[in-house]
């Protein structure tokens, strides 16, 4: 089953799919995470792709396809994947139905998220990583802090901010790229009767744990 995440950034689509991927066994494919592990390790793909990544810039089809190819052909990829962060533009949509056809497989899901855009900017603010690239959690210092103040309940490792989350300039500009971009992969997808657009907020008490939990019924059900 191939799932994809849709929504804008801070609507919890990563703590989503982390969950779907602990149940159903299935890598969560964040072409967000694969970019920063290679700027940590400093490879040439790292090197190139923060250029783009620190200014909130979308990283090139050139870089991002055929490392997106590459993670789907994976063994552990076979079964079920879950994208998230990929595609975020029509033209990298268009490009994933190729690549899935060629594999025999097709856009099972998409997960459309909605917050409202003053909720947004705030959890971009408030959100902390892991800086254990194999780890990788995520924490929110106001919605779900972790046990020990900086410090990942997971892992131990200290947790820090994403330098884009950090700079007003890049979290403005990754919201209007979201606007003009990747918000009409909703209706790409609703065209193709594959959307599930679930409301992800604190007004109403419904957070990214609430919508993981109906959606991994709904899953093991079919
Ligand atoms: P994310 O962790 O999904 O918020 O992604 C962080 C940054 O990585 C984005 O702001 C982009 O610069 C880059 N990025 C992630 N996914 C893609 C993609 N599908 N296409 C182009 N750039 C991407």
């Amino acid at each position: 089953m191939v799932i994809i995440m849709l929504g804008a950034q801070g609507t919890g689509k990563g703590t989503i799919a982390g969950l779907i991927s602990e149940e159903m066994k299935w890598p969560q494919i964040s072409t967000g995470d694969i970019f920063r592990k290679n700027i940590s390790e400093k490879t040439e793909l790292g090197i190139e792709a923060e250029k783009y990544i620190a200014r909130g810039e979308l990283v090139p089809d050139e870089i991002t396809v055929p490392m997106v190819i590459n993670r789907l052909n994976q063994k552990d990829a076979q079964e079920g994947s879950i994208l998230d962060g990929f595609p975020r533009t029509t033209q990298q949509a268009k490009k994933l139905d190729e690549i899935l056809e060629k594999l025999g497989k097709k856009v099972d899901l998409v997960i459309n998220l909605s917050t409202p855009k003053e909720e947004l900017i705030d959890r971009m603010l408030t959100r902390r990583v892991c800086s254990n690239q194999e780890c990788k959690a995520t924490y929110n210092t106001k919605l779900h802090p972790p046990k020990v103040e900086g410090i990942c309940d997971k892992c131990g490792a200290t947790l820090k901010q994403r330098e884009d989350d950090s700079n007003s300039e890049a979290i403005n500009r990754r919201l209007e790229i979201y606007e003009e971009q990747t918000s009409p992969l909703v209706e790409y997808y609703e065209a193709k009767g594959v959307l599930r657009t679930e409301v992800v907020s604190t007004s109403i008490n419904r957070m990214g744990k609430d919508v993981a939990r109906v959606i991994i019924e709904d899953i093991k059900k079919n």
